[in-house]
């Protein structure tokens, strides 16, 4: 099938790549030229595990172009929309780019096509897009077709999801919707992925309630981190136990720094903007708890540093071992790891950063801080040492040998993932997160 994705950030480059990878025949539009440049060229603009290879794949196969010139997308038989939604100042998500895209989109969108929205968006954005779309382009059906795909597993979940959610219209623009998407994903379906099928509202919610659900329950253990510290319990024996329930799972039961990344933090803000709006704030008041639980993981790790140091970092040499959101991703935004080390070379500590993919886009936020290029380079003379992303890299250091290059064996660790007894047996100082 001809299909079009508009915006090549982190979702829609692998989308459009996956998509080629299905089969199709992929234009793929962005007005960000540089990102479109790197692109054709076969050189992915974010690392993400998996994404160099289809793209490559994608462009030798000849099924994959990639433009700023939105009339190069007409002919497709579905036009997927995955243009960003950042948060706005109010905490509400930011339509400009949805609106603008769409208003670029629509006059090369014909009769009988689909335009398909995959962005995360407040629930009745699609009602209302749906109507601007029928009156200009009659015969053209406007769905919403939420995507879960997680960075670090973003090639994997876009060719293989766990679900496919189709919001669409009721009566027969509906039934082609349905039938226009079974096409895309014939390869996917065909794996036996479960396929829901709903209405406009239901698949926006759908979206957002399980980024309020998942980051509730990160924060439903990072609170019990708190007590845990306090009681003298250990979360990480506590989360394994509780975690049997199948009820609970063991799933997002990790202690730690928290939530961050380009979702969570803004879907759960936005979120609570979208049901005041709706006059059923109230419903969701227990969201603004969740994001404070997870926002003070940071202020903790920040005093438990100033602690460890004796009381103030000012002055002290401190290794911060991980700087994305999440290990195999090089996306900081909102990350709790970046916001601590900026927040330790505020209060005057001498910060020494390495991530494996995260320097460069960390430097673009925080040029002040100072990046190297080794974990070893962190480590050399520290006073004190935080693994603040649970990098593999960082999970298998030997503490034996680190021990060697910092100045004084303290430990933060911020994810719980290294093993504390041989840290410890190395001759550590080790303070893990609710342990
Ligand atoms: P991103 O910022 O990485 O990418 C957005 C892209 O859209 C950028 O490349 C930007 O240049 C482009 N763009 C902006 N305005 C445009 C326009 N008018 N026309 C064409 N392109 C335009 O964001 P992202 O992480 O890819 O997220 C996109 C959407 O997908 C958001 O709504 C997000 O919530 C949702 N989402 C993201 C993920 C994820 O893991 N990143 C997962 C599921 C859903």
């Amino acid at each position: 099938m001809r299909i079009s994705v508009i915006g090549c950030g982190y979702l829609g480059a692998v989308h459009a790549a996956s998509m080629a990878k299905l089969g199709h025949e992929v234009v793929a539009v962005d007005v960000d030229p540089v990102k479109i440049e790197r692109l054709a060229a076969g050189d992915a603009p974010f690392f993400e595990p998996g994404l160099p290879e289809i793209l490559a794949e994608a462009i030798a196969s000849g099924r994959i172009r990639f433009t700023t010139d939105y009339a190069e997308v007409a002919g497709s038989r579905v036009h997927f929309l995955a243009v960003g939604t950042p948060q706005g100042p109010t905490g509400a998500a930011d339509m400009t780019y949805i609106d603008s895209a769409i208003a670029s989109l629509t006059p090369h969108v014909a009769a009988g096509e689909f335009v398909v929205g995959k962005s995360t968006v407040p629930v009745g954005t699609a009602a209302r897009l749906a109507a601007g779309l029928q009156d200009a382009v009659p015969g053209a059906t406007l769905v919403w077709n939420p995507e879960f795909l997680r960075e670090g597993f973003a090639v994997q979940d876009t060719i293989s999801p766990d679900r496919l959610v189709y919001g669409v219209p009721s009566g027969p623009a509906g039934s082609s919707a349905v039938e226009a998407l079974d096409e895309v994903y014939a390869t996917t379906l065909a794996e036996g992925t479960p396929r829901l099928v709903v209405n406009l509202p239901t698949a926006e919610l759908v979206k957002v309630s399980a980024n309020a659900f998942l980051a509730t329950k990160i924060s439903f253990i990072n609170a019990m981190a708190e007590i845990a510290e306090v009681a003298g319990a250990d979360v990480t024996a506590l989360a394994d136990a509780i975690g049997h329930d199948d009820r609970i799972g063991r799933k997002f039961l990790n202690a730690g720094l928290g939530f961050g990344g380009g979702c969570l933090p803004k879907d759960i803000r936005a979120f609570q903007a979208r049901a005041t709006e709706l006059g059923v704030g109230e419903s969701l008041d227990f969201l603004a708890d969740v994001d404070a639980i997870n926002l003070r993981r940071r202020a903790h790790v920040v005093t438990l540093a100033s602690e460890l140091l004796g009381g103030a970092v000012a002055g002290k040499r401190v290794a911060v071992l991980g700087l994305a959101f999440k290990p195999n991703s090089d996306d900081v935004r909102d990350s709790p790891a970046l916001d601590i080390a900026a927040r330790l070379l505020e209060l005057g500590a001498t910060v020494s950063a390495y991530d494996p993919e995260a320097n460069h886009t960390a430097a673009r936020i925080h040029p002040s801080l100072s990046y190297v290029d080794s974990a070893s380079a962190a480590l050399q003379d520290a006073d004190l040492v935080l693994v603040l992303t649970e990098w593999n890299e960082f999970r298998t250091l030997d503490p034996a040998a680190v021990v060697a290059q910092v100045a004084s064996p303290v430990v933060i660790d911020g994810r719980n993932c290294l093993d504390r007894d041989a840290w410890t047996a190395a001759g550590f100082t080790y303070r893990g997160m609710g342990r």
